[in-house]
């Protein structure tokens, strides 16, 4: 039976702190689905058809990764997609109690499934897309921070968006 693992997230906009995590979890797992999370609560500056064409591209090179997504509950998709095991990075402490929380209530809903924690590579520990979109917001660099493949592409969503950002773009 092929070991399947759903990385779940919003990655509005994936970073490099994710691909890195997807790259070493397609090297242990036989099939890894990152899973785009549809979140009512939330306002995504990128589209879900955005996210998942930037994680499509940045993941390109990569067979056993495919790229979906999903609303409601992750065990819900989980026995949807046949998959036992659910991926998450770990930035720092701050990140392990929400994450604790989680792993705990997902084997509740669902006793098969089990967690499996990455820990950040120390080049990404500061990384997240709410960074990303604030750094690029202001015009400054995002070079090193997201998959070169989508750079141009978040760079100039977000410049389109300038009303609400009040971004200038610095090259
Ligand atoms: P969510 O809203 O579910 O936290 P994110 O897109 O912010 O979605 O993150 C998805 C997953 O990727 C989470 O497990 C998060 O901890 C992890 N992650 C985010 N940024 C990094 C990073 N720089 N290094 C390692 N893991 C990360």
């Amino acid at each position: 039976m092929k070991n399947i693992a759903v990385y779940p997230g919003s990655f509005d906009p994936c970073t490099n702190g994710h691909l890195d995590i997807i790259e070493r979890a397609s090297s242990i797992f036989d099939e890894v689905i990152v899973a785009i999370l549809i979140n009512s609560k939330k306002t995504p500056v990128f589209s879900i058809d955005e996210r998942k064409m930037m994680l499509e591209t940045a993941t390109a090179g990569l067979s056993n990764v495919r790229v979906d997504f999903f609303d409601g509950l992750l065990v819900n998709y989980m026995k949807k997609v046949s998959a036992k095991v659910v991926v998450r990075g770990l930035r720092a402490t701050s990140d392990f109690e929400y994450e604790f929380q989680m792993a705990l209530m997902n084997k509740k809903l669902y006793c098969d499934i089990e967690t499996v924690f990455m820990t950040t590579s120390s080049e990404n520990f500061f990384l997240s897309s709410s960074v990303i979109k604030e750094i690029a917001g202001y015009g400054g660099k995002i070079d090193g921070l997201v998959p070169p493949s989508v750079k141009d592409f978040i760079i100039n969503k977000i410049i389109a968006q300038e009303g609400d950002y009040g971004c200038t773009r610095i090259d």
